[in-house]
């Protein structure tokens, strides 16, 4: 019950990644061999899953990251930063959505602006109306809470930023694996999510960027395989996803997120969302009826995913989960979930015990998990 870190790998994952190994481990984009072609071929196909997984609109508008954070970074550190720009971000966004920016400010002096939801993580639009306006640069903000489980209104977010013609930046680790992620649906310009989290391997992530704002980006790194021409005196960079992988890719994690992203399509994302909302509910629903636990998060099930941070009486968190852990081998995640100004600004609290679900966990295994809590809580007693 933490696959809000890192989620299992199912076995056809591995097997492609072996396939890869054992049949035609060599370079992509650098051989005329059969085995550099075969690689490549398989290489530029998880692009193409990967679109067509969030609905991007061609190939060349996904990044193959390590993970959402490199995907954020990327954006950061690659857009030109005047003085005068402003950023709005949350008080409800991941580090890796949160102090990038910071850092930006640091850096160029840019003014940023932090909108902060209510003690279930949900927002006023009203307060983005207000905050972003013509010198507002990006509005970077979490698809899903990772702290509270919250969805956050992205469409209605971005179609605020694009009325003043700021760029939007979804954090969507904590959406891409649960739900039908739709970028143009969206109307977003850059989405970064996580591999790992998504039945992919280790190692492995995504960032969209819409076609029209990817020359905003200066790539982190350049070198082998992101130019176009180069002379003695003078580089040309390449377009596209080109422009932004330098070096030797991560070749395996790359085609075993493609196998990911295939075998998440198999399932459905509808039939996901369904059985995670099925037990989700349980979830929330059971650990509010336990008298000295304190539930995190919105009430309404259709604003939150199945994921609940929680804590029983004045218990610390890692006590909680340590004792989970011992008594029923069950494994969720405490502390503060990489999520500081959530903890001390939005929910008052210096950490949480927090069980998050995915496709594999059951009912029973959820009935096990509100027993065992409950015998800790009576402990409390
Ligand atoms: N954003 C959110 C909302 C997350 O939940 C996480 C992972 N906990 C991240 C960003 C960072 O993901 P990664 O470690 O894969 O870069």
């Amino acid at each position: 019950m933490d696959s809000a870190a890192s989620s299992l790998t199912p076995e056809p994952v591995l097997e492609k990644m072996m396939e890869f190994y054992h049949g035609y481990r060599a370079n992509v984009d650098r051989g005329i061999h059969q085995l550099s072609q075969k690689a490549s071929e398989e290489y530029e196909l998880a692009h193409r899953k990967v679109a067509q997984f969030i609905n991007a609109k061609s190939d060349e508008e996904i990044i193959m990251t390590r993970n959402t954070t490199e995907g954020l970074n990327i954006v950061a550190n690659g857009l030109k930063w005047k003085k005068s720009d402003k950023i709005v971000t949350t008080l409800m966004d991941h580090h890796s959505n949160f102090i990038i920016w910071q850092r930006v400010r640091q850096r160029h002096g840019v003014k940023l602006e932090t909108m902060k939801p209510n003690e279930q993580g949900l927002f006023d639009l009203a307060d983005f109306e207000r905050a972003i306006d013509d010198s507002t640069r990006v509005v970077a903000v979490p698809h899903v809470s990772n702290t509270l489980g919250t969805i956050v209104p992205i469409r209605d977010i971005s179609k605020i930023a694009a009325r003043r013609g700021a760029l939007t930046v979804i954090d969507a680790a904590q959406s891409v694996p649960h739900m039908e992620v739709d970028v143009r649906e969206i109307g977003c310009d850059f989405l970064a999510f996580s591999g790992h989290k998504m039945c992919g391997p280790t190692g492995s992530g995504a960032l969209y960027m819409r076609g029209e704002v990817a020359e905003q980006v200066e790539p982190m790194l350049i070198g082998g395989g992101t130019i176009q021409d180069v002379s003695s005196e003078e580089f040309r960079l390449a377009t596209g996803w080109h422009r932004f992988e330098a070096g030797t890719p991560a070749i395996a994690e790359v085609i075993g997120l493609g196998r990911a992203v295939d075998y998440l399509t198999q399932l459905g994302m509808e039939n996901v969302r369904t059985h995670e909302m099925r037990i989700g509910k349980a979830l929330h629903e059971g650990l509010t009826k336990i008298q000295e636990v304190k539930v995190y998060g919105p009430e309404d099930l259709a604003d939150r995913v199945a994921l609940a941070s929680f804590n029983v009486g004045d218990l610390n968190p890692h006590d909680v989960a340590l004792a989970l852990d011992v008594s029923k081998k069950i494994m969720i995640r405490s502390g503060h979930h990489c999520a500081l100004p959530t903890m001390k600004e939005v929910i008052h609290a210096d950490g949480t015990a927090r069980a998050s679900l995915y496709i594999y966990n059951t009912a029973e295994e959820v009935e096990l998990f509100l027993s065992t809590v409950e015998e800790i809580a009576n402990g409390l007693t």
